[in-house]
Parts: C-alpha cells; structure tokens; sequence
C-alpha cells in the first residue's frame, strides 16, 4: 500500500527581537498567532478526507525545523502545506524529502502565490483550491505520471466538501481545532492573504455537512473549542441562522472572525450567543479615517464602517460575545500619533480583546504588488519576514524605527497588566446589566470567566 504524508509547517516565527522578547512577558500580546500556528492544518486534513482507502495517510507537523535530520521518511508521497512565513523552510523540507527520491506535493494561499519558486523544490504544485485538483493528482501519482502544475479554472462547490480527517489528529496536543463553514469574503482588503486569492465568490457549506464535522470532532474529543476557518462568517445571513439553530444543540464553543455588519442583526446575535460563541474577531484594521481610506479596493467599504465600528463593538458584547478588535499598524494614511489613536479607541469603544500587527506585503496581494511597484519593500522576497510582528516595508508618513518604537510603545501599554484587567472588568461590568446578555448557567459562566 502506497504511503502518503501530510505535512504541515508549524509554530510561531518572529524576527524582531524587541518583539519577541515582549511577546514573552505580555500575555495577549502574540496570543491569536499562537493559536493560529497551532491549528492543524485543515487542507491538508481535507485532502487526507478525499484520499481512497487504497493509500495509507497519516498526518505531521514540523514546528521548528531543528527537527529536520529526524523528519520521519516512510513515504511514497508528501503533501507539504505552510504559512508565508515558513515557506522558505518549507522549502528546505521538500528539497530533503526530494533527495530521499520522494515526490512532495506542495499547495495551499501561499504557495499558489509562489508557485514558481515553490517549483524549484517540490515535484507538483497545486494551485487554488486543492479538492478539485487532488483526484487527478493521485491518479497521477499512483502510475508515476505526476505533473508540474496542477491547476483549474472550476470553482469548488462546498456542498461536495469531504469529510476531514480528524480522526488522524491526537487532540491532547491542540486546544481547539477548526471547521470551515464559508470560503471567501465579499470585500477585497489590499492586504488580504485569505481565501479570496484561491477563490472569487463567497461561498457557504451546507449546514449538515458542518454539523457532521462538528460530530466527527466530538467523537475524538468530549468537549471541544472550536475555530471556525473562515474568511468572514455570517455575510449570508440566512443561511447562518439555520447553521446555528442546529449548532445550538451541539454544546460547542466557538470562535470565528467577521465584520462589523453582524452587529446589525439582533436575531443573529441573539443565535450566535446561544450557539456557545466566545468570540468574533473583527479586522477593524484603524480607528482613523485617513488611514481607512484605500485599505479596502472595491469602494472603501472599511472607511464606511467606522462611524458604525463604537456602536457594532457594544452591541455584540452586550450579547456576551467578546469582540477581539485587530488594527494595523503603518498603513499609508497613518503618521505618528496613529499609535495614540488605537490606545484611545481601544479604550473608548471598550473592546474585550485587542490584536495589533504591522502591515504586511503577503505574496499575491495587491498590497505586494503596489509596494514593489512603489519601490517601497525593503527587502524583496523576504517571505521568512511575513510574520505579522516584523516590519518589510517604508512607512509613508514615518521612518521604520519611528514605525517600530511606536508600536513597542503601544503593545507595552495595550498588554500591561492594567489594561488588561480593565478591558476585562468593564466587560464583566456591562454584562451584569445588558438585557441582550440574558441569565442562565452558561452565561454565567462567562460572567465568571471574563
Ligand atoms: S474583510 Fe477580511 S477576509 Fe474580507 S477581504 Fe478584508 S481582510 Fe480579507
């Protein structure tokens, strides 16, 4: 029986020192890309899921590539998924396995990006969404005929979505794991490295299917957390209210990324509340309208929402759904006191949880695009730079160290200690008084855990 081994790049990479260094001792500082690198990697998971029965799978993470001399070789295929910023290694993983006389397949945003430097190391790469492509490629492979290039014009339709291989993963070693329920967005941010680069329309799973992965995850692991792996849940509206009538009864809890318009739909809230949600993260990206404007391309649709983003932040949470509010730092319309700003809004609109990056050029996006155009990326290529917490490009309102210390300045006072407690207390504080928030066991238990 032919072996084939799912692997995926893993763990934490940051080259900025000061940072890392404080991302030690600030807890809630690097805590969503801690979480995001321990994920399993669900296309891989997926693809394990669309594999007959006549090969044998299995599932690998390599978190730090010290590891590399011991990478397990009892392969007849590799499959190798990564992040940006490991892709590089990634790399390094594949010319190892190569030189072993194994074909490694590689796949997934980044790559399809890099798909001809992703070429000079692996035998095939998969481009776009890998589920229509697989088939072909394991038949490919099965008569030793595997291709260059694997790519289609086709749109995956989720409704033919195959069951992931949860059963491969042992859940002692996550602390939540992922089911996607939506592929897309609506909007088109500059920046946006999601699944909007594999696919053009926003597109929903079925709602048995994702009841059925929500049951399969159950049946490895009693009381699971579960992330929801979307671009931006909710947008069809209708169709998530009947996802969450049913995951109601599930007894999960959960998280997910959207956008500020949830805020808009009590009924929504009052559902997503009493379906186990923890909390939403929301890309607000920067409190200021001047550094709004342009970040979305299709008709400033971000800048839009601001006069909304105060009023959406205390509906959600007034339903007991914290709101985890991301903001960028060194957008073009940003200058020096765009770090006092994000400090004052936080404050102001009382947000929960806070996540703060700097602006990143991720391959395939109109932001990389423009920036080199521009002549404005330090360094091109520097993949092993798209970490979030590294700066690669010039600021235009500021200098890179004016960029740097100011955002040190911010995430010391953001995750101080004080801070923290207080976003904490103010949300518990709300709480008590929100008729959105309801009584019952299991609110209370957020009450408590706030
Ligand atoms: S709203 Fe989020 S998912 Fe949608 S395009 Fe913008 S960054 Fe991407």
């Amino acid at each position: 029986m032919k072996r084939i081994g799912f692997i995926a790049m893993s763990g934490v990479r940051a080259h900025n020192a000061e940072l890392t260094r404080l991302g030690l001792t600030l807890p809630g500082f690097v805590e969503r890309n801690k979480i995001i690198a321990s994920l399993p990697s669900l296309g891989l998971l997926t693809l394990a899921g669309l594999t007959p029965d006549q090969f044998e799978v299995s599932y690998h993470e390599i978190a730090d590539l010290k590891t590399l001399p011991e990478l397990p070789v009892a392969f007849d295929l590799v499959a190798l998924s990564t992040f940006t910023a490991q892709f590089y290694e990634a790399c390094e993983v594949a010319d190892y396995y190569r030189a072993r006389g194994i074909p490694v397949v590689m796949g997934g945003i980044t790559v399809s990006s890099l798909r001809e430097q992703a070429k000079a190391h692996c035998t095939s790469v998969v481009i776009g969404e890998g589920e229509l492509l697989w088939p072909e490629l394991l038949a490919d492979f099965a008569r030793g005929a595997l291709k260059p290039f694997y790519q289609t014009t086709k749109e995956f339709d989720l409704a033919q979505a195959p069951m992931p291989r949860f059963d491969l993963l042992d859940p002692a070693k996550y602390n939540r794991l992922t089911v996607q329920t939506s592929r897309g967005c609506p909007h088109r941010c500059e920046f946006c490295a999601s699944s909007i680069l594999l696919t053009p329309r926003y597109k929903v799973k079925p709602v048995a299917k994702v009841i059925a992965e929500i049951r399969a995850i159950k049946r490895i692991w009693d009381r699971p957390f579960i992330e929801f792996a979307d671009d931006n849940s909710f947008v069809r509206r209708e169709h998530y209210k009947k996802l969450l009538r049913e995951l109601a009864r599930e007894k999960v809890r959960w998280f997910t990324e959207a956008d500020v318009r949830v805020a808009e739909d009590d009924d929504l809230l009052g559902l997503i509340r009493d379906s186990g949600c923890q909390q939403i993260l929301i890309g607000l990206e920067s409190p200021r309208r001047t550094s709004l404007y342009g970040v979305e391309l299709k008709n400033n649709w971000k800048l839009r929402q601001q006069d909304y983003y105060r009023e959406a932040i205390a509906k959600i949470q007034s339903y007991g759904i914290t709101v985890n509010g991301c903001f960028i730092l060194g957008l073009d319309g940003d200058t020096r006191d765009v770090f006092d700003d994000v400090l004052a809004f936080v404050r102001d609109a009382a947000l929960y949880e806070v996540q703060v990056t700097f602006m990143t050029a991720f391959p395939g996006t109109p932001l990389y695009a423009r920036l080199k155009a521009e002549g404005r990326l330090l360094r091109d290529r520097a993949w092993e730079l798209c970490t979030l917490f590294d700066i690669n490009f010039q600021p235009k309102n500021m200098s890179v160290a004016q960029l740097q210390s100011g955002f040190l300045g911010l995430v010391k006072q953001l995750y101080s200690a004080g801070e923290t407690r207080t976003r904490r207390a103010n949300f518990k504080r709300m709480l008590r008084t929100s008729p959105n928030f309801g009584r019952s066991a299991r609110r209370e238990k957020t009450l408590l855990a706030a």
